[in-house]
């Protein structure tokens, strides 16, 4: 195979980089051009599992990486791991229809969820906090957790990839990636020329590097806000993860008392909903969104209010046409991409698998047809689909 080149050293960049780094007579190298790894999308995530899908390809991707992170932990790694609960709550009726379907839409082979009215929410769960009287239903998902260090994560795999004779190169960008007679050659870093496969990891910087090499991809990116509150008085328990479906806030406790708030205008279509962004440009988190975040927040939980918001942000998660990741080879021979429709944490372990497999055994792989970007119209790989 020769050299690869990965371009991103967030989950997906590293996930590949250990996939490949399994492999004999590979030479890979990961650039990042921060100085940490998962400084970006990856460090500002919720971390989270879960095993619910719309198709078989996303249950069969989010198990491949339960199995490989149940295998990390197991090898004495310092990765922690929370189970929680996943709850959707509706306070309207319209957000009962939206619960409805999304339960009707889960694939059989996720784990089986529970619709409840709002009156019998403490019956299935216990969160004293929660104001039962605001919720008309709610979809109850048992099987959740989530990680509890970003660092912990990215490095489970950067130091495993680094340990079979990777090379991660943190503070380095590509500027460029160099392509001849339609082919791509390698790309270049800091002035300097490197040679080889390039696979592009670049998070919400996907499209401005697929772009160096002449390639367009049908993803966009759709704006998150996050804060962080320290609650007034300590709560009973940490608190679960809670999606209230009208606004599109999501929230979680953390381990230490605080609470993780993020919100996406919630869309019928993500993908219209999106844009192509840059995402340098990125303003802070506005008073009025800060108010409606929380607001959405005391209405489930009021207990919440008068919270501090000790910590704002702001995220960048990518979306593609039919919400499943754009994985493998692209029209450019030589040229690779990894991109998502959110839940990287979850899927970048397949992601890497599905990489590896392509690049060295040139398997298309059992995920081809729902994961190839050749699947859209007007695009298509060089290994055929069309
Ligand atoms: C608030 C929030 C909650 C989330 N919750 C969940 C969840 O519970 N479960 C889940 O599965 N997913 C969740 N996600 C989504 C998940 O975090 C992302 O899908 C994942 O982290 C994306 O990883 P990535 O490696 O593609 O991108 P990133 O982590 O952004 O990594 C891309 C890297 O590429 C680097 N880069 C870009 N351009 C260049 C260049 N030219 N040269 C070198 N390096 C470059 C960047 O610096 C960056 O570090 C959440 C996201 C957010 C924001």
């Amino acid at each position: 195979m020769g050299s690869v080149l990965i371009v991103g050293g967030g989950i997906v960049g590293v996930s590949v980089a250990y996939h490949l780094s399994r492999r004999d007579g590979v030479s890979v190298t990961l650039f990042e051009k921060g100085d940490t790894l998962g400084g970006e999308t990856t460090g500002k995530s919720s971390l989270g599992l879960r095993q619910y899908g719309t198709d078989e390809t996303q249950v069969r991707m989010k198990r491949y990486g339960k199995r490989l992170y149940n295998e990390f932990m197991a090898d004495s790694s310092d990765m922690r791991y929370e189970p929680t609960e996943v709850i959707h709550v509706a306070t309207t009726e319209a957000g009962r229809e939206t619960i409805k379907r999304t339960q009707a839409g889960e694939h059989p082979m996720g784990s089986p969820s529970e619709c409840v009215e709002g009156s019998e929410l403490r019956d299935v769960l216990v969160v004293p906090e929660i104001r039962e009287e605001s919720i008309e239903s709610a979809l109850y998902r048992p099987n959740g957790g989530y990680f509890r260090s970003p660092e912990s994560l990215v490095h489970a795999f950067a130091d495993r990839a680094a340990a079979a004779g990777a090379t991660i190169a943190t503070g380095t960008a590509i500027t460029d990636i160099t392509v001849r007679d339609g082919q791509v050659e390698g790309a270049i870093a800091d002035g300097e020329r490197h040679t080889g496969t390039v696979v592009c990891a670049a998070g919400p910087w996907n499209n401005a590097v697929a772009a160096m090499a002449g390639v367009e991809i049908p993803v966009r990116q759709q704006r998150l806000h996050l804060l962080e509150l320290e609650p007034p008085e300590p709560l009973t328990r940490t608190l679960p993860k809670i999606r209230h479906v009208e606004t599109g806030v999501t929230f979680r406790g953390r381990p230490n008392g605080r609470v993780l708030v993020y919100h996406a205008e919630p869309a019928e279509d993500p993908y219209a909903a999106a844009d192509v962004v840059d995402p340098n440009d990125t303003p802070g988190v506005s008073e009025s969104i800060k108010c409606s975040m929380l607001e959405s927040v005391e209405t489930v939980m009021p207990v919440l209010s008068g919270a501090e918001v000790v910590h704002e942000d702001v995220a960048h998660t990518s979306r593609t046409p039919d919400g499943n990741p754009i994985i493998g080879w692209t029209e450019r021979p030589g040229f690779t991409i990894a991109a998502l429709h959110s839940r990287g944490i979850q899927y970048a372990p397949a992601i890497g698998d599905i990489v590896t497999r392509q690049l060295i055994d040139d398997d298309p792989t059992g995920y081809y047809a729902d994961v190839s970007i050749g699947r859209f119209d007007g695009y298509a790989d060089s290994h055929g689909a069309r």
